[in-house]
C-alpha cells in the first residue's frame, strides 16, 4: 500500500467516523476464529447465524456493540467489560466476585451464552443472539482495557494521538489498530487475520499459541474467562499505563507510545481469534454434536438459562461501579471522539 492511499484511508476514517476492539478488531478475531473452527462447527455456526458466506462471523463480530447503542440493548451494556478494581501500575488482577457487578459482566455474560448457545430448548432466534454475543465478547475480553475499572477502562484518561484529542480507551479499541492497518473494511481484517494467522502457525505466535488455551473447558466457562481476563488485565500494568496516567498526557501518543503498545495490540487480537476458533469447537462437539445422540441426557436442562447462577453474590456498590453506572450504559467513548 502506497502511503498516499494509506492517508486516503485514514482520511476516509475522518470523514465518516468510525464505526467502533472496535470494527476492525473484532472482524478480525472473527476472521482469525473462521480459520481455525472444523468444517462441522463451521456448518452449525452458517446455519444458526443463515449465513453461508465466507464472513460469516466477521459479518456479526460487532452486532453487540450496535446492540448496546440501542434503547432495546442498553440492558447487555455491562456485558462488554469487566471493572477491575485494582491498581495500575504498580498492581494488576481480576478478582471475579470483587469485580464482575450485579448486572452482569464479560465473564459472565460469556458463561451464560456459552450455556445457551449449547442449549437445545431455546429458539433459533435466541442461539444466534447467544453466538453472535460470543463472537463478540471473545474479542473484547482480550482488549486490556475492558478489564480494567480504573478511570472507566481509559475511558477518563484524555490523551493525544497522532494530533486528535481523545481517550486511551478509545486509542487502544480503535485508533492504534487502524493506525496499523489503514482501514477498517471487512477486507482490511481479512488482511490483518491473514497475517495473524502466518504468525500462529509458522511465525512468531507458534511456540506459544498452545498456552492460550490452555485448561481451556467448556465445562467451566468462569473459569476460562477469567483466565483471558486476568491475561489481559496483566498488560494494563506492562504496557497500557506503565508509568502511571500522567506519564500518557506528556505529549503525543504516537509514535513512542503507539511503538511500545503495537505489538500487545496484535498478540492480544491473535488470542481472541485463537481461543474463539478453539471455543465454538468445544461448544459444537460437546454439546451441540451429543444433543443429536439418541439417549443422550440433555445436560442443559439443568442450567438457569438466564445464567443468574454464574453471578457472584451482591455486594455494596463500589465507587467504580458507580462511575461506570454514570456513563449510562455506555461501555467506550468513541462516539464522542471520532477521528
Ligand atoms: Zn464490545
Ligand atoms: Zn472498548
Amino acid at each position: 500500500m502506497t502511503s498516499l492511499f494509506k492517508a486516503a484511508l485514514i482520511l476516509s476514517g475522518a470523514v465518516n467516523g468510525v464505526q467502533a476492539w472496535g470494527s476492525l478488531g473484532h472482524a478480525t478475531v472473527a476472521y482469525v476464529a473462521q480459520h481455525y473452527v472444523s468444517s462441522s462447527t463451521a456448518a452449525w455456526a452458517q446455519g444458526v447465524l443463515n449465513d453461508t458466506s465466507s464472513s460469516y462471523l466477521a459479518n456479526i463480530a460487532s452486532w453487540a456493540d450496535s446492540y448496546r447503542a440501542t434503547s432495546a440493548g442498553k440492558w447487555s451494556s455491562s456485558f462488554h467489560f469487566i471493572d477491575a478494581e485494582d491498581n495500575p501500575p504498580s498492581s494488576c488482577n481480576v478478582d471475579y466476585d470483587r469485580d464482575c457487578g450485579s448486572s452482569g459482566c464479560s465473564i459472565s455474560a460469556i458463561a451464560n451464552y456459552t450455556q445457551r448457545a449449547g442449549d437445545g430448548r431455546l429458539s433459533s432466534a435466541n442461539v444466534a443472539e447467544a453466538l453472535k454475543f460470543l463472537v463478540h465478547l471473545l474479542g473484547d475480553v482480550t482488549q486490556p482495557l475492558h478489564d480494567e475499572a480504573y478511570k472507566v477502562g481509559g475511558n477518563e484518561i484524555n490523551v493525544t494521538f497522532n494530533g486528535y484529542s481523545d481517550n486511551l480507551h478509545s486509542d487502544w479499541d480503535t485508533y492504534m489498530p487502524e493506525q496499523l492497518i489503514g482501514g477498517y473494511a471487512l477486507s482490511d481484517a481479512q488482511g490483518w487475520a491473514n497475517t495473524l494467522i502466518g504468525e500462529i502457525t509458522s511465525g512468531g505466535y507458534k511456540s506459544e499459541a498452545a498456552s492460550w488455551i490452555k485448561g481451556d473447558t467448556i465445562s467451566d466457562p468462569v473459569a476460562a474467562a477469567t483466565r483471558w481476563a486476568t491475561d489481559a488485565n496483566a498488560f494494563v500494568c506492562s504496557v497500557v499505563m506503565p508509568d502511571g496516567e500522567a506519564a500518557l498526557q506528556t505529549g503525543d501518543l504516537y509514535p513512542t507510545y503507539y511503538n511500545s503498545a503495537i505489538g500487545t495490540i496484535e498478540l492480544q487480537v491473535a488470542k481472541g481469534g485463537y481461543r474463539l476458533g478453539n471455543w465454538l469447537n468445544m461448544l459444537y462437539t460437546s454439546k451441540v454434536a451429543k444433543r443429536g445422540l439418541e439417549g443422550e441426557e440433555d445436560s442443559a436442562s439443568h442450567f438457569d438459562l438466564l445464567g443468574r447462577d454464574f453471578l457472584p453474590k451482591p455486594r455494596p456498590l463500589s465507587r467504580a461501579k458507580l462511575a461506570r453506572m454514570a456513563m449510562e450504559g455506555s461501555c467506550c467513548g468513541t462516539e464522542e471522539h471520532r477521528h
